[in-house]
């Protein structure tokens, strides 16, 4: 809001309606403001959609309905095929997940983000399909919850591995990887030694941090076919 005084138009993605997914909305500026158009993208038909963020916010646990955009066609669902919302293309694909969860391949003006997380695997064909969909993606966000020592103890759980979301990026030839969905007990120390780590295999790896944006330009990397992808912004 700071950031675009103006107004704007933003997308939030719908992986799936666990509460750590869900809770910070009826607190997101701007569903409320008119200069804010605020696109609602899932898996399910609108309506659905709808109901299941129009739940949480009645009595007792709300006092306002949430606006649901201004505009019904502000809320678009990727379909099994893929479909174009609002100019972006979208494809979607199962994630292993308790609950399930879908992933997003997103791509606009030759970039692409594939948002990957919420994901345990160990599925083949389901982990097959997350590389597929990943390939040559420029920016890639992988679910490492877990750092391979803790994994053992929380199989089943629905959440994947820093080693993991590396592997995942070779093998689809992302070319930058970010970190995502960090353990609650996980401090900041915690996450700069696994950024570290990765790092160490995977160079263009960052974790998600709240403020950070992600900038990609054009600039070609001496001796690679790659392009540069710069973090940038965040505090
Ligand atoms: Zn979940
Ligand atoms: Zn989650």
């Amino acid at each position: 809001m700071q950031e675009f005084p103006a107004g704007g138009e933003c997308h939030v993605f719908f992986t799936h309606f666990h509460w750590d997914h869900i809770q910070g909305l009826p607190y997101f500026a701007p569903l409320y403001d008119p200069d804010w158009r605020v696109h609602f993208h899932s898996v399910h038909e609108p309506n659905v959609l709808e109901g299941y963020l129009a739940w949480q916010m009645q009595a007792p646990y709300f006092p306002v309905a949430m606006p649901m955009t201004q505009e019904p066609r502000s809320i678009h669902e990727c379909r099994r095929a893929g479909s174009t919302s609002a100019g972006l293309r979208l494809q979607r694909f199962p994630l292993r997940h308790p609950d399930s969860a879908h992933g997003y391949r997103i791509d606009v003006e030759g970039r692409s983000m594939v948002l990957a997380f919420d994901h345990e695997h160990g599925n083949e064909d389901i982990d097959r399909r997350v590389t597929e969909y990943a390939a040559g993606a420029d920016v890639l966000i992988y679910d490492a919850q877990y750092t391979p020592q803790e994994y053992d103890a929380h199989r089943g759980w629905g959440h994947s591995t820093w080693e993991q979301a590396v592997r995942v990026a070779h093998e689809a030839g992302a070319r930058q990887l970010v970190l995502f969905h960090h353990d609650p007990t996980h401090a900041d120390d915690v996450i700069t030694g696994i950024v570290e780590q990765a790092r160490r295999q995977f160079l263009e790896t960052v974790a998600a941090k709240e403020g950070s944006s992600i900038v990609c330009d054009d600039v070609a990397i001496p001796g690679t076919a790659t392009r540069r992808l710069s973090p940038a912004g965040g505090s």
